[in-house]
């Protein structure tokens, strides 16, 4: 279910530099969003659509210093409704006519849609995976768009001569990182320059939401999890950080944003 709501303000200022991003600001033109990722506490039933986001922008832009926006930070920019409204595309309209890099980040392939304005500034794409296994990600991510498409989209975005980068985010345990050496070796070879990882968090009623999915289709990996996260909300002593250097480095892939 969507509703459309006004917004007073939609730019959010961050302390200091995002490290894992590298914003100064964060705009998000959904609140709420509809790929229903079952690891992500933004899949709702109703998401919030800030119908006059690129209204608003045009006057809080005037007033902030330039600095990295990251465009879709707690929701997809490219999230199914966007097809629709196309809120996105406004606000990245407005952020570089207005000289300001931005930083997307999403799993959507409907980013393709606005080539023409990423080209005409300075923007990067980050695309993010939590596996290339289409039968887990029809589980876990199953309104996005398929891995394999994804990779598609960074091929294309790379081919038009964009900066682009992946994501492993979430990285879930047994899961993103079981054929990893392969996948980075496809990300480096569909044009990504860098990766970015970081565990998966869990917390609350997402957690109780992703476990019951686990235990229902796919009950090995259930049992290895729960017991990783049996009394606390990140992977207790699973590390696998060695192995996704050495297979970035293998294929020349940058680890982290830079
Ligand atoms: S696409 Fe991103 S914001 Fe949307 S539900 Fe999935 S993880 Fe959450």
């Amino acid at each position: 279910m969507y509703r459309w709501i006004s917004c007073r303000n939609i730019v959010e200022r961050i302390h200091g530099t995002d490290k894992r991003f590298g914003g100064k600001y964060i705009v998000d033109p959904y609140q709420k969003c509809d790929l229903c990722c079952v690891y992500c506490d933004a899949a709702e039933d109703i998401i919030y659509i800030k119908h006059n986001a690129a209204e608003i922008l045009i006057n809080e832009i005037e007033r902030i210093k330039r600095g990295t926006v990251i465009l879709g930070s707690a929701t997809d920019p490219y999230q199914k409704i966007e097809k629709r409204e196309g809120l996105a595309r406004e606000v990245l309209k407005v952020l570089t006519e207005k000289g300001f890099p931005v930083h997307i980040l999403t799993k959507s392939s409907l980013v393709e849609r606005d080539i023409d304005i990423i080209k005409s500034g300075d923007v990067r794409v980050t695309i993010s995976f939590s596996t290339m296994d289409e039968n887990i990600s029809r589980i876990i991510e199953p309104e996005a768009p398929a891995p394999e498409r994804r990779l598609k989209t960074v091929e294309k975005l790379s081919e038009e001569g964009i900066k682009v980068g992946v994501a492993v985010f979430p990285l879930i345990p047994y899961i993103s990182d079981v054929n990893i050496e392969r996948d980075v070796e496809r990300f480096r070879d569909a044009g990504a320059s860098y990766l970015i990882y970081e565990y998966l968090e869990l917390k609350g009623y997402v957690r109780e939401k992703f476990f019951g999915k686990m235990k229902e289709f796919a009950p090995d990996i259930y049992e290895k999890l729960k017991e990783l996260y049996q009394d606390s909300y990140k992977p207790k002593g699973y590390k696998v950080d060695d192995k996704i250097i050495k297979a970035c480095k293998k294929v020349g892939l940058r680890l982290g944003y830079g």
